[in-house]
């Protein structure tokens, strides 16, 4: 007997209709002969009525109040378990719900953005093997003090894995609103393809550079269990995207798929002292206030005097900027600029290991179209680059036409099919 996770966003349980269908799904994959745990996100929209709502009492963020907002954000998702537990039984599936102090998914403490440890499979085991469907919530566990957490945003798929991988499942499938992984958000390029297949590192890497169809720890999570992860926009049809371990040479393309992540800043530190404790200093600030910073550079020029550029999410800066500044000054800063509104651009592909000319070429189809780049980065399978946020969605679609994306997905696959 095959055991499938089956996960639902919030598209997917929009209303009332919707749940019926997506419960029809589970009743379909139950008639053949499958044991199901269904993972579900909040109705669409709901997550952010109730950060809303909490944004209408009080401004202010501190630990106490993100233990309240994360109780407030868990019940989207305890909502949709509740109804769809009930739309399966009225298609006559045995069901029951749970959430995640009922099911112990066990997390770190950190509030709105932790960690899973550890998920206690027997209760559910229980369930399935007495020939129920179990749906849980995606997005929340319970901490050490018994307090509910939840994952951060996009959670539910991360819930998915994390249940896949502790009942060792056959299969996850993440059910959304597009039929698979494209090319580029097919939001932002209507030129994007579907990719067949995307090789985990791949995946990983859209994810984390803002290719929000998966959480990035979703990613993470089952490269590191062999979690066989399927993403998908509805039962039966063909189509879909398999995140698979790895591609050969000859499927694996130069540039896979492009992405973008608006909400991004940048901060450049003019004219420093360039001390050897230069970064420490300068970064100290981030650190403790717990700002992540993204691409990073520093050089330092004919006088002596060093110069850092880097980029963090837009919105911690106006907390930052304050203690970033009294840094730079101590360190006898000349300017300080900051650009707040700006996007970051990536092309991702395995490719790249095996081919040079992936950054000059992103840089020079930028350029030949007039968009400044301000901040530029190449590691082995990606390269980065921000510019100004309102030529977002311009950047995406001449990288997506520069590489010929549109071209090359039918090319990987007629490769794939000639070498099978
Ligand atoms: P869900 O509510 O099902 O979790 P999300 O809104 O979180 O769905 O993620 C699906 C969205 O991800 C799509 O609607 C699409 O706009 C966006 N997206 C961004 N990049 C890609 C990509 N490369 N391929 C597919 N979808 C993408
Ligand atoms: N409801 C949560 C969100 O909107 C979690 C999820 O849907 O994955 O981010
Ligand atoms: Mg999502």
């Amino acid at each position: 007997m095959t055991l499938i996770v089956t996960k639902f966003g919030g598209t997917s349980v929009r209303d009332a209709d919707r749940i019926r269908n997506a419960a029809r799904v589970v009743a379909e994959e139950v008639e053949q002969g499958h044991q199901v745990v269904v993972v579900v996100s909040a109705m669409a929209g709901e997550t952010n009525r109730l950060t809303e709502l909490a944004a209408t009492v009080t401004t202010v963020d501190d630990a106490d109040a993100r233990r309240e907002k994360d109780a407030l954000l868990s019940t989207g998702e305890q909502v949709s378990a509740a109804l769809f537990a009930l739309a399966l039984r009225a298609h006559g599936v045995r069901a029951r719900s749970l959430n995640g102090r009922q099911m112990v998914l066990r997390t770190d403490g950190r509030f709105g953005n932790a960690r899973i440890r550890s998920i206690d499979d027997a209760l559910v085991r229980g369930h399935l093997d007495d020939g129920q469907v179990v749906v849980v919530t995606g997005f929340q566990g319970i901490d050490d003090q018994g307090d509910v957490v939840t994952l951060g945003r996009g959670g539910s798929d991360t819930s998915a894995v994390a249940m896949a991988a502790a009942l060792a499942a056959d299969t996850c499938i993440i059910y959304t609103d597009v039929d698979g992984i494209y090319t580029a958000d097919p939001r932002i390029c209507t030129a994007a393809r579907r990719l067949e297949r995307i090789a985990a590192e791949e995946m990983l890497e859209l994810a984390a550079e803002g290719a929000k169809v998966l959480q990035h720890r979703s990613v993470e999570l089952a490269m590191k269990h062999g979690v066989h992860l399927v993403v998908k926009r509805s039962f039966g049809e063909p189509g879909g995207t398999t995140i698979v371990p790895n591609l050969s040479d000859l499927e694996a393309l130069k540039v896979t798929a492009v992405v973008s992540d608006g909400g991004q800043a940048q901060v450049g530190i003019l004219g420093v002292e360039n001390r050897a404790d230069m970064l420490a200093v300068l970064l100290a600030p981030l650190a403790r206030d717990d700002i992540s910073i993204d691409l990073i550079t520093h050089s330092v020029g004919m006088d002596g005097r060093a110069t850092l550029n880097f980029s963090l999410d837009s919105a911690r800066l106006p907390e930052s900027l304050s203690s970033i500044e009294s840094a730079a000054q101590s360190l006898g800063a000349q300017r300080i600029q900051v650009l707040d509104e700006a996007c970051k651009i990536s092309v991702v592909g395995i490719g790249m290991r095996t081919r040079a000319g992936v950054a000059q070429r992103v840089f020079s189809l930028l350029s030949e179209h007039n968009i400044p780049i301000h901040l530029g980065i190449s590691t082995e399978i990606k390269v980065s680059c921000l510019v100004p946020a309102d030529c977002e969605h311009d950047a995406v679609r001449i990288l997506h036409e520069g590489f010929g994306l549109h071209h090359m997905v039918a090319a990987a696959a007629a490769n794939a099919a000639t070498t099978a």
